[in-house]
């Protein structure tokens, strides 16, 4: 970011990341800001009144240009997406974000944009790396030989390369960061597209709520997976946009814990415990996976560092108060109106 009056582009802006990193721009004091998302205004996470709110469906390339005009910087974080359940049923749609990132990478280097972030995946990693409960830490080299998640995973790592090349044959310069799940307030935590993090604080809270005593865990509970808090995503991710990292890098926690110590922390939490039932054929995703740092922290001197209890107690009282809200039938849902002054 040179100064705060470059007009800075965010695409996804509606969805968790893309509204916690508007709300983190205006906060760092940036006054240009264009979201970008497909969902209608009024069902966006968060929404702010003095930026410039665009409801834009960017698989379409006139869309995607509309979006980039004028934009100094882009950070392309819209994209279809959720937990093991959705990407595991939606191949095609997952593989369908291509449209976004070609027509965005095309339409950025048409408005003579300085720079392009791109949000790739853990997903892109290859599977054989990951078949064990205690599988080695991923090192940004072990995405190759490729053998990422289906749908999902492919179309990330596809469009981790139209980036490089975008660099290389045109002179767009790009970043790409491979994120490790996210969590935290302001995400999606029902309606199938949750991630484990969310799903999990919801579970436990409604059996809290309902009496009902019992929790169900998708897989055996033993695959290990680590969390990245959300505010560490966003320092990422500006590091990352502001250094000279051309070469894709992992972004997240590498604090690597099982499913069942994700539950046992819910439940410390909430102060209940509860019985598990395990659902073995339900999608689980690979056996381990987690973060290896080595490389961030050799060229930032740093790497996401809150612990997994602090982000999940927030991201808990949060979809607390969402839960109630839902049940008192107040709108409820993941959605509010900020003026300037906040
Ligand atoms: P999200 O689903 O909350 O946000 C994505 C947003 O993109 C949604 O609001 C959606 O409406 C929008 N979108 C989808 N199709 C669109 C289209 N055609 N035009 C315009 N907008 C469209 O997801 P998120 O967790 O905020 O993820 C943001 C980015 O980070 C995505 O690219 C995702 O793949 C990547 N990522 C996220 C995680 C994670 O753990 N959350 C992990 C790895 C990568």
């Amino acid at each position: 970011m040179e100064n705060s009056h470059n007009l800075i582009v965010v695409t996804g802006a509606g969805g968790f990341i893309g509204g916690n990193l508007i709300s983190a721009l205006r906060h760092r004091g940036c006054t240009a800001l264009r979201a970008v998302d497909i969902k209608p205004i009024e069902q966006w996470y968060q929404r702010f009144d003095d930026v410039e709110n665009l409801s834009l469906d960017l698989n379409l390339k006139e869309n995607c240009e509309i979006s980039a005009d004028g934009a100094y910087e882009i950070y392309n974080l819209a994209a279809n997406m959720g937990g093991m359940g959705f990407i595991e049923h939606n191949k095609a749609l997952c593989m369908l974000s291509v449209l976004i990132n070609t027509h965005m990478l095309q339409a950025a280097l048409k408005h003579g944009t300085k720079r392009f972030f791109y949000a790739s995946s853990a997903c892109v990693y290859n599977a054989d790396k990951q078949k064990s409960f205690e599988a080695a830490s991923l090192k940004e080299e072990d995405a190759y030989p490729a053998l990422a998640e289906d749908g999902y995973g492919w179309e990330k790592l596809f469009s981790e390369r139209m980036c490089r090349h975008f660099r290389e044959d045109y002179g767009l310069s790009t970043r790409v960061a491979r994120f490790h799940n996210v969590y935290g307030p302001w995400g999606t935590w029902y309606g199938g597209r949750e991630k484990a993090p969310a799903a999990i604080c919801r579970k436990v809270i409604e059996a809290k709520i309902k009496g009902t005593n019992e929790i169900e865990i998708w897989g055996s509970g033993m695959q290990t997976r680590s969390f990245m808090y959300i505010d560490d995503c966003l320092k990422g991710i500006g590091l990352i946009m502001d250094s000279d990292i051309l070469e894709p890098i992992n972004l997240g926690s590498s604090q690597a814990v099982t499913i069942n110590q994700l539950v046992d922390l819910a439940e410390e939490i909430a102060g209940i415990k509860l019985k598990r039932r395990y659902d073995l054929s339900a999608p689980k995703g690979v056996d381990g996976r987690n973060s290896d740092n080595t490389l961030i922290q050799q060229l930032l001197h740093w790497e996401p560092d809150t612990p997994l209890r602090t982000g999940l107690e927030k991201t808990y009282r949060w979809i607390y108060d969402q839960y109630l809200a839902r049940e008192r039938g107040d709108g409820g849902v993941v959605r509010e109106l900020f003026t300037a002054s906040h």
